[in-house]
């Protein structure tokens, strides 16, 4: 295998007329993903787009946002894929600080004065007949690749460097763990503009030959009618997905029978929605754990080997895991403390932030701000995120397993715990549940269950019982937007 061996001249090469990309108005295969992506970097150059440069993309999930990724690696550019539901103010903010020079929009709109806009139907397809072959610009593993946003719960968002050797360890990595070969085929459901969907569900399988069929905005139906009709072997979903199909109509059975495997990650999940939804649909579930700052996984359950329901599996090859203490010493097998990483996966750095980049990366180890632990066969168990911890009257509580607890509650298909401010205890949790759609819980019933199951600082001081919970952009509980709406009791 060539090195960097994701980049589409190298694909091109190796798998030629073999199907690449498609979407619903545009099927690609390898050699003609390469020689679209050649064509739109000979007009992104004739734009002024050239080595070390950034290019912002804002589109829905679609052919061409891949393309125009493609397109900025062969002039030496990174790519900078934007939420297509920003406002501009959001967007301003992404395509100013990665500094991009040109973005690609749907209408062609751009946020930030002085930077131009291109509109995804003006972009070219064939290259012009005056111009000869545009050769790919020589690529180095420290160049960067992509600006991934964070989503910003922890303040302004920002730019995570992903560079070129960690998308080739990234796009190894997950090819190899999950045995990817020409003939996979990965349904892609989750936003392009974030780092799961770029690796696990494009550029892992392009790199092992294997097609995928992306779609945007999910819908559960079409979901089901697809894996009908296209046959994909399989995909990659954060929790809240698994809950809207472990939640429909009983007499929803679809054949699922070419689903090699599933892959939940990005959000803690209960395994009591991961057996139901593998009972249900006779799926294969893996789960997985990682952040953008680690080009997207570091943990992940075998396929074939040990799975354990209620871990994200051991540390990815090329990967190390450790828990420390807070002085940054290893705690004792099973024990909780953070969650260190390193390996060829983990971000150059934050754009732009080098105060918040040396909080991150200290002697190559990132800090991923989780707090774990690693059993005595190397498996990870997230326990929470630091932020998230509820710490009532000195004690530190941990929302997941308050909300492990409520999820053996027959009926409950999600929930959420949150800190309320207190004026005494400092805070208190709360909850926030949502039903099977046919299940008369009610919050009494939830808060009887945690009383029977939970020591008495953790059972909630109040429980919601909603429609839904309020979710970001890639389909994670916003905690943050939970909080904002309680006020001090
Ligand atoms: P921000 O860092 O700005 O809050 P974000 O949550 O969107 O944004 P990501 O890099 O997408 O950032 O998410 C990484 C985090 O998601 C991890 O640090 C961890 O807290 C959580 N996470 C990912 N996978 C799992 C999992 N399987 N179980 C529990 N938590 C997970």
């Amino acid at each position: 295998m060539p090195d960097l061996a994701y980049l589409p001249w190298h694909l091109a090469e190796q798998h030629g007329s073999a199907p690449a990309l498609a979407d619903e108005r545009t099927e690609l295969s390898f050699t003609e993903f390469d020689a679209r992506s050649a064509a739109l970097a000979a007009q992104l150059r004739a734009l002024g787009l050239g080595r070390g440069d950034v290019l912002a993309i804002k589109l829905p999930n679609r052919v061409e946002l891949v393309v125009a990724i493609a397109a900025a690696w062969r002039l030496g550019a990174a790519a900078t894929p934007i939420n297509p539901a920003f406002t501009d103010t959001e967007a301003d903010h992404q395509v100013s600080d990665s500094g991009a020079r040109l973005i690609i929009s749907v209408d062609g709109s751009s946020p930030t004065s002085g930077v131009a806009g291109l509109a995804v139907d003006e972009l070219a397809t064939e290259l012009p007949d005056e111009q000869g072959p545009l050769a790919p610009a020589p690529v180095a593993g420290a160049d960067t690749a992509l600006l991934i946003y964070t989503s910003g719960s922890t303040g302004r968002p920002k730019g995570v460097q992903v560079t070129h050797a960690n998308v080739d360890a990234m796009s190894a990595t997950m090819a190899e763990h999950f045995s990817l070969t020409a003939d996979d085929h990965c349904m892609l459901i989750l936003p392009l503009f974030h780092a799961n969907a770029l690796m696990v569900s494009t550029f892992a399988p392009l790199r092992a030959g294997a097609r995928l069929t992306i779609r945007t905005g999910f819908s559960a139906s079409r979901f089901f009618d697809d894996v009908e009709t296209l046959r994909p072997t399989y995909f990659s979903a954060v929790p809240t997905i698994f809950a809207v199909l472990t939640a429909m109509p009983p007499e929803v059975r679809p054949d699922t029978s070419s689903l090699r495997f599933a892959i939940c990650g990005a959000a803690p999940v209960s395994r009591e929605l991961l057996d139901a939804c593998q009972t249900r649909y006779g799926l294969r579930l893996v789960e997985g754990y990682g952040l953008t700052e680690g080009t997207c996984a570091s943990a992940c359950n075998p396929v074939d080997g040990v799975r354990k329901l209620g871990t994200v599996g051991p540390a990815l090859p090329r990967q190390r895991i450790r828990i420390v203490d807070a002085d940054g010493h290893d705690v004792p097998t099973g024990e909780t403390g953070e969650v260190i990483i390193s390996g060829p996966t983990v971000m150059a750095g934050y754009l732009n932030n080098p105060e918040a980049t040396a909080e991150t990366i200290r002697d190559g180890w990132l800090h991923t701000g989780d707090i774990g632990r690693l059993d005595a066969d190397g498996y990870l168990q997230i326990v929470d995120r630091i932020k998230d911890m509820i710490i009532r009257g000195g004690e530190n509580l941990y929302p997941k397993e308050i909300e492990s607890t409520i999820a053996q509650l027959p009926g409950v298909l999600e929930s959420a715990v949150v800190g309320r401010p207190h004026e005494v205890l400092g805070e208190e949790p709360v909850a926030y549940v949502v039903r099977y759609p046919d299940s008369q819980l009610t919050a009494d019933d939830v808060l009887a269950h945690c009383a029977g199951h939970l020591t008495r600082v953790k059972v909630p001081a109040e429980v919601t019982i909603l429609d839904e919970l309020p979710k970001n952009p890639v389909g994670k509980i916003d905690k943050p937007s939970l909080r904002r709406g309680l006020a001090v009791t």
